[in-house]
């Protein structure tokens, strides 16, 4: 491991003069950060980089397989950073982002790999529907490195679905105020599919249009207007 004191002391000797009045800002004004991001904790996946963003700008959560567990009572470290992010900071986007050569993954399709880790295993039962379906859909298609892939995708989505459990996601999704975005970081290449909703398939980004959305918030009312009207009238 190279030597963490010489590398802590280059960045205040080094880089942070160059950003010191921005550091200054944020301390003084808070952070502002336009999207959350959770992403694997994996050493190769390196969202502020990915995202080329600077300090303020990213809201990152990450943990082994960008899971996000649906909402319950229990408390937990991603539905705190989550909501925190949702009512507190405002963020308006929020990204699950996998990535290609994920050790989660393959823990979760090759789960001799993880029997000596009782904690992986519980965490990856969030992931258990993305196994599922890919094997649901491609088991008599793809070799192993190819499901692997597949997994990865499809936990992308059921993570996503997740997300919409969550109250405060939910609400940020119904006032119109949250997008909800996959993406699959490719480390080999560098390369990032994103999901596009409205498609309902991953896709490289074009330059020069808008980044697909996987869902989009929508302001909206689900009460009849016949009945909102009769209860105006009472
Ligand atoms: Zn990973």
């Amino acid at each position: 491991m190279p030597d963490l004191h010489q590398r802590i002391a280059s960045f205040r000797g080094n880089v942070f003069p160059r950003q010191a009045a921005l550091y200054r800002r944020l301390a003084q004004d808070g952070q502002q950060p336009q999207a959350l991001m959770i992403s694997c904790a994996d050493s190769r996946v390196m969202p502020e980089t990915i995202t080329q963003s600077g300090p303020g700008e990213l809201f990152v959560c990450r943990n082994a397989g960008n899971i996000v567990p649906p909402f319950s009572n229990m408390n937990g470290g991603v539905s705190s950073a989550i909501e925190y992010a949702v009512m507190a900071l405002k963020v308006h986007d929020i990204i699950v982002c996998g990535h290609s050569e994920c050790g989660a993954m393959k823990g979760l399709c090759c789960p001799h790999l993880i029997e000596e880790m009782p904690n992986v295993q519980a965490w990856l039962r969030h992931s258990h529907a993305a196994r599922s379906v890919a094997t649901q859909l491609y088991a008599n298609e793809l070799d192993q490195d190819d499901m692997i892939c597949a997994v990865t995708l499809e936990n992308v989505l059921v993570q996503l679905d997740h997300l919409r459990t969550h109250p405060s996601v939910a609400a940020g999704l119904a006032a119109g105020e949250i997008n909800l975005h996959g993406w699959f970081f490719d480390i080999k290449t560098g390369g990032v599919l994103v999901y596009d909703g409205a498609k309902e398939r991953f896709v490289e980004p074009e330059a020069d249009a808008p980044l697909p959305v996987a869902v989009t918030g929508r302001s909206r009312a689900c009460m009849p207007v016949a009945l909102t009207s009769a209860m105006a009238a009472e």
